[in-house]
Parts: structure tokens; C-alpha cells; sequence
């Protein structure tokens, strides 16, 4: 098989890429700035819900877009879990086929709208970006143009359905929703197969739907994707939760051939110190849930949440920021971060830091709560807070937190939110004891092929890494999807190594009875 490279290569030397090529110089390129991506003010976004970054209008994506040299060994594309072609779409921009740009992206990625506005490009295609890497200057804005060409596609209203090859008739199940389960699905039913999605809350999209907040990611912007899954004849069930509406053996029955287990990492942590079972204190999972599935910020429904007026959301992750930056749309006084460490260790994104600073939140650094108190209703009130201070890195290689003493403090919280890290989702592994899991509760696999000891099931995404990131599990959808059409074709070439080694129409039907 032609390698990567070769590939790439062969595409930059069609006429259009040398043509576009020639058109400005390289030190031309490298000289134009990057673009920021244009944000809605501050001081309303933190009072409503809309979309806070705006998206590139066409003249600035063509801008962001030839500043990319179109290497002849591109490495961006080796920092992309899901191996987007991120020149060839990027070229597209430039070249002003913006239709065309956005089919490069859904050969490969079944939700670029969603991956153009919260993948850590940061940390993946943009950190290993020529201009990174070579000049030491800021990166092709990838992320933003990829945005902008999902974006473009969806509201010029033709909507381009990936290609499908002839149906093989072969039923497979996934488990849960998410990214990683709807990457998964893209690629399955791209190759043939009869795709069913099962889903246990009654929304499709997992975190996406129900963690992530729409100021930051849009839900009808999520459902256009999965209705292009609809489309290619992925089926959805709702309200279906795999261990308890059936059994995986009951599937079985039914004839599903292969499961991928995606079930992700929703089950919260708490830090079990004292107080925290006082009303008022939410993990970031049910908070958000309420708000963003729940709709508890809309009039029109009656699901219930506490906007109070002094709100500390314990943790430094995207995930924190999402639950404080949402305290202070739901009219939060105090919307604040205690984080024990450092800003510079802090495992959310800097573009969602840099928002939650330009909206108001407060940070207390280096400060880790010790209890809560109650009033006489057993609502939370208040609480005793410690100030730390950093020792050596620890296995995480951050900074290890270490408390000062006598350096207590209580501070007012009506409102407590705790997002200090998720665990797997233990019901599928619980329901199937041969399934080999980890210390942590994660699924095991063989990670070529995303296998787990049994056979016919394959995981990936949050059940397996713990809680990861959104490419990261579509890259584990992909590649389970290359590892279940593996493991059928194996089985399907065995029953025929077999069928020939049959005598009699006896020998054939005792076979089909087993
Ligand atoms: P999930 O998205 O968790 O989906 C799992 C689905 O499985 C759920 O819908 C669940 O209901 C369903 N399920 C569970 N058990 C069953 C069952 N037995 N039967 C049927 N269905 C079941 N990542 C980023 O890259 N960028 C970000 O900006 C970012 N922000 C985040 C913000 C928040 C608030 C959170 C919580 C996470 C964030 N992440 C972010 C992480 C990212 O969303 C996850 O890593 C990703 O969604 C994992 O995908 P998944 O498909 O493995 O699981």
C-alpha cells in the first residue's frame, strides 16, 4: 500500500496545488500574521448564551489559509487523531472551494463543526505546525479554518453526505453516543455495515451534548452532524441503556456481529471531605447536565438548579471552566475557580482560561477546600479553604501541591460545584465479569485494534483512556472501526475455509444449528 507521505506528496503536485503555489512566495506567506478569531464582547457574552467565538469571515479564512507553505512533508497531519488531509483542505480555502475544503474534512472526520471549535489543536495539529516547529512563530489557525469550512458547507445549505460502499448486511452495535461512538459509526457505515447507536439518555452526543455548553459548542450544531450519520444510515436508540434495557448477550442474539463499547467516563469523583453532601453542592457532571440537557436556564422548563450568588467550582479543567463560566450566566455575583495549583499548571485550554478571565471569574490559585458548612436547612454556606504551595513534579509531571500550614480561610459559597476529575462508567464492565479491566475501571484493548479480551468487543474513548479528549476518542472510534471490519472478515473467511470442507448438506446444516 502507497504510504502516507507518497500519498501526500502525489496530491500536492496536482496542477491546482503547484498553481496556488506559485502564485505567492513563501517568504511572502510566512510574513502575514494570524488571524484572532473574532469573539463576541465580554461583558454581554457572560449574560447569554451565545456562541462566544464567532467563526472567520471568508476574506479571513483566505488569509489564515495562505500562510500555510503546503510543505512537501507536511507534520502537521501527524499531530491529528483522526489523520485529517489538513493541507489539501487548507489549499481548498485559499483556493476560494470552500465546499470542497469541508468534503477533505469529513473523509476522515465525522464531525469537523464540532473538532473546529473545542479539539486542543494547541496540543495537537497546531504544535507540530511547520511555523511552530521551524519559525517560532504563532501556527496556521487549523482549528479556526476547520470551523470555518464546516461552518460554510452547513449554512450554504448543501450539505455533502460522505460516500457509502454497497451494504454488506452485517448488523454492528455501539455503546453510548459520544465522539468516539459516532467516529466510529461514520467509518462503519462508510464501509458497508448496518450501524445502531444505543444510547442511554435521551439526547444523542454524549458529553457533547450534555457537558459541553452551547456558548462554546452549539447542540443544533452537533445534531447536524449526526443527522449526516442519519443520512448514511446509522440508526439511534434513545432511552436504551446497554446492561439494563438488554444485555449485550441479548444483542447478540439479535444478530449484531461486533460491539464497540464507548460508553465514556461519566461517573464524577468527589473529593470526600467534610460537608460535601449539603445542598448545593453539585458535581460539574449533574450541574451541567441540568443546564445544557436539562435546559434549567430556560423559562419554559421546570428542571430545577441553584443559581446562587457566591459560586466556587472546585478544579482547573475544561470542565471547571465550563461549570463557572455557566455560574455566571445563571447570574452568579462570585463565579469563582479554586484550583491547587498554579494558572501555569492548569489542564484546561488557555483559549478557555483567557475567556473565563475576560468574563469576570475570579481565580484563587493555590488554595484547596478543606470542608464545607451548612445552615440550619443543610444548605451549603460557606467554606474552610487552605493555601498551597508548589514542590516537585509529580508523576502527572506537574508540580506537586503541597498545604501551608495555619494558612486556613473561610470564604462564602451558596453554590459548590466539584469537577476534580471523572471515573469510567462502571455498568458494562460490571455486567460482564470476563471483560478485563483496569486498576482505574478502564476498559482493556489491544491498541492497534481497539479489542478488548473478548472477541467480539471492541472500546475506546473515555471507558478506555479515563477522561481524554473529544478527537481523541473519535481517533479510538476510527480505529476500532478498522479493527471490527478486520475481526468480521477473518470470521467471515474461517466459516468459508469451513463451508468448503463440507460433504454433505448434513454436514452443512449441523454447522448452521451450532
Ligand atoms: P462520552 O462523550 O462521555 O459519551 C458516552 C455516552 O455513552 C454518553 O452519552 C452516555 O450516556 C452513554 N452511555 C454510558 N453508558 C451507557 C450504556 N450502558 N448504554 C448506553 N449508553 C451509555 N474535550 C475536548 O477535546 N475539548 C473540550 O473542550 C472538552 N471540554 C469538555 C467539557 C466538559 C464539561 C466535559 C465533561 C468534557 C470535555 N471534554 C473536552 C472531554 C470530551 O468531551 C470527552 O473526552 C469525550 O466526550 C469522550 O467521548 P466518548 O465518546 O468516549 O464518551
Amino acid at each position: 500500500m502507497e504510504s502516507l507521505l507518497a500519498y501526500l506528496k502525489k496530491e500536492r503536485e496536482q496542477e491546482w496545488r503547484v498553481e496556488l503555489r506559485s502564485k505567492i512566495k513563501n517568504k511572502e506567506r510566512t510574513s502575514l500574521e494570524r488571524l484572532a478569531m473574532p469573539e463576541a464582547d465580554p461583558d454581554i457574552r457572560n449574560k447569554s448564551y451565545c456562541e462566544v467565538n464567532k467563526g472567520l469571515t471568508e476574506e479571513q479564512a483566505i488569509h489564515e489559509a495562505r500562510r500555510c507553505i503546503d510543505c512537501p512533508s507536511p507534520t502537521c497531519i501527524y499531530g491529528c487523531p483522526v489523520g485529517i488531509n489538513i493541507p489539501k483542505f487548507v489549499k481548498l480555502i485559499e483556493a476560494g472551494e470552500f465546499l470542497e475544503s469541508a468534503k477533505v474534512l469529513k473523509e476522515t472526520n465525522a464531525l469537523p463543526a464540532v473538532c473546529g471549535r473545542v479539539c486542543p489543536q494547541e496540543a495537537q495539529c497546531e504544535k507540530t505546525c511547520f511555523y511552530n516547529e521551524k519559525l517560532k512563530k504563532p501556527p496556521v489557525a487549523i482549528g479556526n479554518l476547520e470551523r470555518f469550512a464546516a461552518d460554510y458547507e452547513r449554512n450554504s445549505g448543501h450539505i455533502s453526505v460522505p460516500e457509502i460502499s454497497s451494504h454488506n448486511g452485517i448488523k454492528v452495535a455501539t455503546i453510548g453516543s459520544g465522539p468516539a461512538s459516532l467516529a466510529f459509526a461514520g467509518d462503519m457505515a462508510k464501509m458497508g455495515y448496518d450501524v445502531t447507536v444505543f444510547e442511554a439518555l435521551h439526547e444523542i452526543g454524549g458529553v457533547l451534548k450534555y457537558g459541553i455548553p452551547e456558548f462554546r459548542l452549539p447542540n443544533e450544531i452537533v445534531d447536524v452532524e449526526i443527522d449526516i450519520l442519519k443520512k448514511m444510515g446509522v440508526h439511534f436508540f434513545t432511552n436504551f441503556i446497554v446492561g439494563k434495557t438488554s444485555t449485550i448477550d441479548d444483542l447478540r442474539k439479535q444478530g449484531y456481529a461486533a460491539f464497540f463499547v464507548a460508553s465514556g467516563a461519566g461517573l464524577p469523583n468527589f473529593m470526600n471531605i467534610p460537608g460535601e453532601n449539603y445542598i448545593g453542592i453539585y458535581s460539574a457532571n449533574e450541574y451541567l447536565t441540568r443546564i445544557n440537557l436539562m435546559k434549567a436556564a430556560h423559562d419554559d422548563y421546570d428542571t430545577p438548579v441553584i443559581s446562587g450568588k457566591n459560586v466556587a467550582v472546585i478544579g482547573g479543567g475544561n470542565t471547571a471552566m465550563d461549570s463557572v463560566r455557566t455560574a455566571k450566566r445563571l447570574g452568579a455575583k462570585n463565579a469563582r475557580i479554586l484550583y491547587r495549583r498554579s494558572i501555569e499548571e492548569m489542564p484546561a485550554r488557555n483559549e478557555e482560561i483567557k475567556h473565563a478571565q475576560e468574563e469576570g471569574i475570579e481565580f484563587l490559585n493555590l488554595t484547596n477546600p478543606l470542608e464545607y458548612y451548612g445552615d440550619e436547612n443543610g444548605r451549603v454556606k460557606g467554606m474552610k479553604v487552605q493555601k498551597m504551595e508548589l514542590g516537585e513534579p509529580d508523576d502527572s509531571g506537574r508540580r506537586r501541591p503541597i498545604p501551608i500550614k495555619g494558612s486556613e480561610y473561610e470564604i462564602e459559597a451558596d453554590t459548590v460545584v466539584v469537577s476534580v476529575g471523572v471515573s469510567p462508567n462502571p455498568l458494562i464492565p460490571r455486567n460482564m465479569p470476563e471483560l478485563e479491566v483496569s486498576a482505574w475501571g478502564t476498559i482493556k484493548v489491544n491498541q492497534d485494534t481497539m479489542q478488548s479480551s473478548i472477541p467480539d468487543i471492541f472500546a475506546g474513548g473515555d471507558i478506555v483512556r479515563g477522561g481524554a479528549t473529544v478527537i481523541l476518542a473519535m481517533g479510538d472510534g476510527r480505529k476500532a472501526a478498522g479493527g471490527v471490519d478486520q475481526y468480521i472478515k477473518e470470521k467471515v473467511r474461517n466459516i468459508l475455509s469451513l463451508i468448503k470442507e463440507f460433504k454433505t448438506i448434513g454436514d452443512i446444516l449441523e454447522f448452521a444449528t451450532k
